[in-house]
């Protein structure tokens, strides 16, 4: 049997946390959670999650900048991260690419395919971290 995966979400508002929580959870991925910005680095100096769902609007640092910041650490830029964003139409996907994300899950969330979008995620960056011959 695989190792549970597990994802961090970052994300200031607390029913957008527990909605994603009980979805994860159901699979059952580990899931941690940090609030802003701090707590997200404060998790990411202990442990590696296979995933990072990462809320674009958030107060202090948001999605956009906490990306770019973490994308440019070792050990932590190849985690890939999905930017979560209700702004579609103000051209938010194209800023998260921009940012370093590796893919975008519109708000609010869909929870019939909500889980398919992470499996699939991680599925891409399981191909991408296969050990080179
Ligand atoms: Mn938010």
């Amino acid at each position: 049997m695989a190792a549970q995966k597990t994802i961090l979400h970052i994300e200031d508002n607390f029913e957008n946390r527990i909605l994603v929580r009980r979805l994860l959870q159901s699979v059952p991925y580990q899931v941690l959670e940090a609030e802003n910005a701090f707590e997200a680095i404060n998790y990411l100096r202990k442990t590696k999650p296979d995933l990072i769902l990462m809320d674009i609007n958030m107060p202090d640092v948001d999605g956009y900048t906490l990306t770019s910041k973490l994308k440019t650490v070792p050990g932590i830029k190849q985690i890939p991260i999905i930017a979560i964003t209700a702004n579609a139409m103000r051209g938010d996907r194209e800023k998260s690419i921009r940012a370093g994300c590796d893919g975008y899950i519109e708000k609010p969330i869909d929870i019939d395919t909500f889980l398919d979008q992470i499996d699939h995620f991680l599925q891409i960056s399981g191909q991408r971290n296969q050990p080179h011959a």
